[in-house]
């Protein structure tokens, strides 16, 4: 048997499996588990799925988790579970814009005129008398504005002296009112299911009453790093080791895609102990992260460890660089993501793919990261078999159009150049060059 027949079985040689249909997939989490899950056969000159089939199938096979009520306070960043209806008109009354008078504008027709002030109409704190001609009301920004009143004269071009006001200048009918229900009419759906919470929205929320919100429960996500080579991020790395960063930076893409995250003990490259840790993981998370071991490798175990769980494998090979034999797959409740362990390919895949995961958990309506369009500054090299996926920063030229700077970087384990990044160039597969000033797809990365 030639060296890569040896190698090639011994990939894909069976790991001994855990005790399958029992307390492993048995757990009281909130939807049922999957009955019977079945693992694809692996196949390594399958056909490779392009980026948003890959996605489609992550939306596919996600499920939304079940909503909770959290008070108004906690929900910001949240996403939406309801809609969210206004319980009042908005303005719930016709609402002065201006300090100054309420008058009557047929009044102010021969202005300057004289008018005798009668009361005072203060914000919270209205004049409920009915305001007849010749008659105004002083009046604060955001008081009602009295009946029989249908304009405001500002402060500005008035001087009131000895119970009387003189209005130097004419007023339009409605000039500085906003009247009752302009903005919004009671039982009209201001927001919808689906929407994240921002500062903007807290104050809709507010406004209608909303001192609590139903949204989308929060992921509880594990990450998990394998390697041999990885050191803990306190310990001091020995000749031919490094500190494992990937738990940290997918730690930090999941924390900012809303989940609640733990990072679980390095798992090296020992198949027994990478299945125990998927299997716990399986049972106790809505979705397990790991980092390396997807590639071609003698030590590469993640997919053997998945397959040998009987694991429900969606896909392991995508058009995709970096990134390409990224593996998404079920066991129990609990959505697995194999990330290929190039500090970039994690970054890369995790927000294409596990990002995607976890906001359609939280029920968010939009849950892919959107697709923009920049004009490229320097020309960027693509790859006839595979989409790249190429990091940039973004920035806008002088005559306002944005534009995407690729990086300068060493390649998918250059992340330290990668922290200037800001966002993705796309350049489909296929595309061998794209040129200075042509328009590109990107997508912007969180943070
Ligand atoms: P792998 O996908 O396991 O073949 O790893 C590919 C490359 O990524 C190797 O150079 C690893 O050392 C590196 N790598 C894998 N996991 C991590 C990690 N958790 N932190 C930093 N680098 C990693
Ligand atoms: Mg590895």
């Amino acid at each position: 048997m030639g060296l890569f027949k040896q190698l090639l079985k011994f990939l894909q040689r069976p790991l001994r499996p855990l005790r399958l249909n029992n307390p492993l997939c048995t757990t009281n989490q909130s939807s049922p588990p999957i009955a019977n899950p079945k693992s694809k056969i692996y196949n390594p000159k399958s056909n490779m799925l392009s980026v948003p089939e890959a996605i489609r199938i992550v939306i596919e096979q996600t499920r939304q988790l079940k909503p909770e009520r959290v008070a108004l306070s906690s929900a910001l960043g949240r996403v939406l579970a309801e809609d969210v209806i206004a319980d009042s008109d908005l303005p719930p009354f016709d609402r002065a814009q201006m300090d100054g008078f309420a008058l009557r504008s047929a009044d102010t027709e021969s202005a300057p005129v004289r008018l005798r002030v009668v009361g005072e109409s203060a914000a919270g704190r209205g004049w409920h008398v009915l305001m007849r001609a010749g008659e105004a009301v002083r009046i604060m920004t955001g008081a009602p504005v009295p009946t029989g009143a249908d304009s405001v004269q500002k402060v500005e071009v008035t001087s009131e002296a000895d119970g009387f006001v003189e209005v130097y200048e004419r007023t339009q009918v409605g000039q500085f009112i906003v009247s009752r229900a302009s903005e919004v009419r009671a039982g009209e759906t201001v927001l919808r299911k689906g929407e994240t919470i921002n500062a903007p929205k807290m104050a809709a929320l507010a406004s209608f009453g909303y001192s609590e919100i139903s949204v989308g429960a929060q992921p509880r996500v594990a990450v998990l790093a394998t390697g041999s080579e990885l050191v803990r991020v306190d310990q001091k790395p020995c000749a031919d080791e490094i500190r494992d960063s990937n738990s940290f930076s997918i730690g930090a893409y999941a924390q900012l895609a809303g989940a609640q995250v733990e990072r679980l003990p390095l798992a090296g490259d020992d198949p027994e102990l990478l299945q125990r840790e998927i299997a716990e993981a399986a049972t106790r998370f809505d979705a397990l992260i790991l980092s390396g071991g997807v590639s071609m490798g003698v030590y590469d175990f993640t997919k053997a460890a998945l397959r040998a769980l009987d694991a429900e494998i969606f896909f392991e090979r995508v058009s995709l660089r970096p990134g390409k034999p990224t593996v998404f797959a079920r066991l129990c409740d609990a959505l697995v993501f194999g990330l290929p362990g190039n500090p970039v390919s994690v970054s890369v895949t995790f927000n294409l793919f596990a990002r995607t995961a976890l906001r359609v958990m939280q029920c968010d309506a939009e849950p892919a990261l959107v697709e923009e369009r920049a004009v490229l500054a320097r020309s960027v090299k693509g790859s006839v078999e595979r989409a790249s996926y190429l990091p940039a920063t973004l920035l806008t030229s002088e005559d306002g159009r944005l534009l995407a700077q690729p990086l300068k970087w060493g390649g998918s384990s250059d992340f330290v150049s990668f922290t200037r990044a800001t966002a993705l160039i796309i350049v489909p597969e296929g595309v061998r060059s794209v040129e200075a000033n042509e328009v590109v797809k990107i997508i912007r990365l969180p943070s």
